[in-house]
């Protein structure tokens, strides 16, 4: 028929119409079931509800990511789905000639990263931001792409270097368990709940083998570990996974050595009755070794956690006199911690019960007793020193293992996990922190995607009408701004330490920022709190303990404490500073400036962003489908206020509103320009250029009135065309 229509037919007539046909079932897609949308720009309209209905068709047709323009939508399966993250489909993704064409995958984003790091012409180094809430499958798909650069990124060229590559590879891996058994815990959101954000940056070297990337190394930066989980958890939650894996996986002489006897009752290890897969001793230790901590080592790492578990079990009672210091209830517990930590004994109980006080003049020493909640504060306290230095050794000891000499790396990947957007009842400081990250995170992305997008569009002329997306600079500047925000606010508190209740504090902030739009209105609550207007929701952040959080403060007595114990590894971890030890009284107050937990984690969070704006971001937006972890079941409300969460609609706006696809002018010519031919009633203006012809290069507005002329001529062919083709079969 379109022969007839033309009065001619030819081979590249029908390439041009096949290529139309393709393309035309490719954005019409309103034919297509829902659950066969593969990218929900495609969703008409575009609106929570649309993109809701078509995720969770998906969700129920075992479909689990979708792409969302730039972004990819991961839904948690919450069930095994092997042959999802097998060699063999990592190898299909990698050695696909268009991976996007694939179905959407993290591997089509694993394999764009790479691909774009190994361009020859300009390799930029690239990162992976996966976002979303507690349990949402951010640390699994971070895992997942670990593993896929292990696959595809190790393409040995002898039998030499394929032996370095797996042993670095594994070693890499080897990192997860490792890190997880000690900075993940079980949650009421996650039974392996990440309590540390992590990026994760893969080197690849091209140096010798150009085009084929290896990976030769990686490095690890841990952010905000929750450290107070060691010393304080919810009755329903867990303490870090590895406390529990020693407990139950500790042989015969194990437990006679670290004195966990079977049945054992800690405080600090509520619900030890329940048993989850990541309880496995083995797998740590084994991941241990190969990254080089050797048993003898490892042996004291546990030893002192045991230490610290009857720490935890001292309890103190009041001596009924100011003047006297508290007593411990059960003398047995401070032995035994004692000689876990290897630390005096006497001494021990002496730092737990005593604070030492400088004041006057001749900064003479006091020594005052501490009242019974003093004791307390004093010895969780010193778990935690003990157990956040560790963690910090363990890392520094992983990277030494699997970290690159720079000179045998020219690019990285980075994979960015980090806690998603938090609001609970109760928000403290480690919210606020985790949310403010979030804010960076999504400013981040506001300006690196949208942003450029938008840009682009108006730069090239093209007719758009502009998403109003949401610029989240007033909230970072309620934050984090200066002269005055919350974080200024806080950390004033803590320079000036001056007496200040909870009430003062939020009397001060909502005074001081009442001109922010982004501070919310506070009536309700019955205590001191302050509301913050997030990009993903209003939470309020309770002001009671802020302040003293912020501080976070280490009697000295303490590090001092540790520094005299006997135990190979806490001397590596508390070294005798010879300037503390020159000073002969202890003091009561640290005089180096205040280095507050709200500054060092501005200070990691911009270095952080630093390293991600130098690189092309991607992102996935890993969405949980219900709370309980239940397979096949998605609850509408929880995925609705996930979308609205991480403003997936407005990304989808910009990106299906725009332009889905960019095709260069050359390639545009080259597809449909036969097509021209076929317009029936405006042939060619024969003096205007034709799109052969091309134009001079870089000369955008003749080639702008071309593509012009193109799409018009497309315009007016597509009835005609619609009605000859035959149905699709
Ligand atoms: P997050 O890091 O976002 O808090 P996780 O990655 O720890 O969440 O995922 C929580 C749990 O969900 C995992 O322990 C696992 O059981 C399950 N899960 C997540 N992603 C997948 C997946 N792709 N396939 C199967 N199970 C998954
Ligand atoms: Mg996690």
């Amino acid at each position: 028929m379109l022969q007839q229509v033309n009065g001619h037919s030819s081979g590249s007539d029908a390439q041009g119409r096949e290529s139309l046909r393709e393309d035309l079932q490719e954005f019409l897609g309103g034919e297509v079931p829902l659950h066969q949308l593969d990218d929900l720009t495609k969703v008409n309209p575009v609106t929570l509800e649309t993109v809701l209905r078509c995720l969770q068709a998906r969700y129920t047709a075992d479909t689990f990511y979708t792409n969302a323009g730039c972004t990819l939508v991961a839904l948690n399966p919450f069930k095994h789905v092997p042959q999802l993250y097998s060699p063999e489909l990592m190898r299909e993704y990698h050695a696909a000639p268009q991976p996007q064409k694939l179905k959407p995958h993290i591997f089509t984003v694993g394999e764009q990263t790479y691909r774009n790091v190994r361009s020859l012409i300009e390799p930029v180094n690239q990162s992976i931001v996966v976002s979303g809430e507690s349990g949402a499958g951010k640390t699994w798909t971070s895992r997942c792409l670990m593993k896929f650069y292990a696959v595809v990124a190790a393409s040995p060229t002898s039998w030499e270097s394929h032996k370095i590559a797996e042993r670095i590879e594994q070693r890499i891996l080897n990192s997860n368990p490792v890190m997880e058994a000690f900075g993940n815990a079980c949650t009421l959101r996650n039974n392996n709940s990440s309590r540390f954000g992590k990026f994760i940056q893969l080197q690849l070297n091209s140096l010798l083998v150009p085009r084929d990337h290896q990976m030769t190394g990686a490095a690890i930066q841990t952010y905000l570990l929750e450290k107070t989980r060691v010393a304080c958890q919810d009755s329903t939650e867990r303490n870090f996974h590895i406390f529990y894996q020693i407990c139950k996986g500790a042989s015969s002489d194990e437990r006679l050595q670290w004195h966990l006897p079977e049945g054992a009752a800690f405080s600090w290890l509520p619900n030890p009755e329940r048993t989850l897969e990541e309880d496995c001793f083995e797998v740590t230790r084994e991941a241990m070794l190969h990254l080089g901590v050797d048993a003898p080592t490892q042996n004291n790492i546990f030893q002192a956690l045991a230490g610290l578990l009857h720490l935890g079990n001292i309890r103190f009672a009041g001596a009924g006199d100011e003047a006297q210091p508290c007593r411990p209830m059960d003398d047995g517990a401070v032995r035994t911690s004692a000689l876990l930590l290897r630390l005096p004994e006497d001494p021990l109980l002496e730092t737990l019960r005593i604070r030492t006080i400088r004041a006057g003049r001749q900064q003479q020493v006091f020594r005052k007793p501490c009242s019974q909640a003093e004791c307390d504060t004093r010895r969780d306290c010193l778990a935690k020193l003990v157990y956040a230095r560790l963690f910090d050794w363990l890392v520094s000891v992983i990277n030494s293992s699997v970290c690159a000499d720079p000179a045998s790396w020219t690019t990285f990947i980075g994979l960015l996990d980090v806690y998603g957007f938090e609001s609970f009842p109760h928000n403290s400081l480690e919210q606020l922190c985790i949310n403010y990250a979030n804010e960076k995170l999504q400013q981040h992305f506001v300006a690196h995607y949208l942003r450029a997008q938008q840009e682009e569009y108006a730069v090239e002329g093209l007719e758009w009408s502009f998403v109003n997306y949401q610029d989240n600079q007033t909230c970072l500047d309620l934050i984090e701004g200066s002269p005055i925000s919350i974080c200024s606010l806080i950390n004033e508190e803590c320079r000036l330490n001056r007496p200040s209740s909870a009430a003062q504090l939020q009397t001060r902030i909502e005074s001081a920022l009442a001109g922010s739009p982004c501070l919310g209105h506070n009536k309700l609550s019955p205590e001191p709190s302050f509301v913050v207007l997030h990009y993903a929701g209003s939470v309020r952040y309770h002001t009671a303990g802020l302040v003293e959080k912020n501080k976070d403060p280490v009697p000295p007595e303490l590090t001092r404490l540790l520094q005299q114990s006997q135990d190979p590894l806490l001397k590596v971890l508390f070294p005798a500073d010879p300037e503390e030890k020159s000073q002969a009284e202890p003091s009561g107050q640290s005089r180096a400036p205040v280095l507050t937990v709200v500054s060092k984690f501005k200070a990691s969070l911009e270095q952080l962003l630093q390293v991600l704006q130098a690189t092309t971001p991607h992102y996935i937006r890993c969405i949980k489908p219900n709370s309980q972890g239940r397979a096949q079941a998605l609850h509408r409300e929880e995925v609705l206020n996930q979308l609205e969460a991480c403003g997936l609609v407005e990304t989808i706006h910009i990106s299906a509103a725009g332009f889905p696809i960019r095709v260069s002018h050359r390639t545009f010519v080259e597809r449909y320009a036969s097509l021209r031919r076929l317009h029936p009633r405006a042939p060619p203006d024969p003096h205007s250029p034709s799109p052969d012809e091309g134009h001079s290069e870089g000369s955008p507005h003749a080639e702008q009135a071309t593509l012009r002329a193109l799409l018009q001529d497309i315009l007016h062919t597509l009835p005609a065309l619609e009605a000859a083709a035959p149905a699709a079969p």
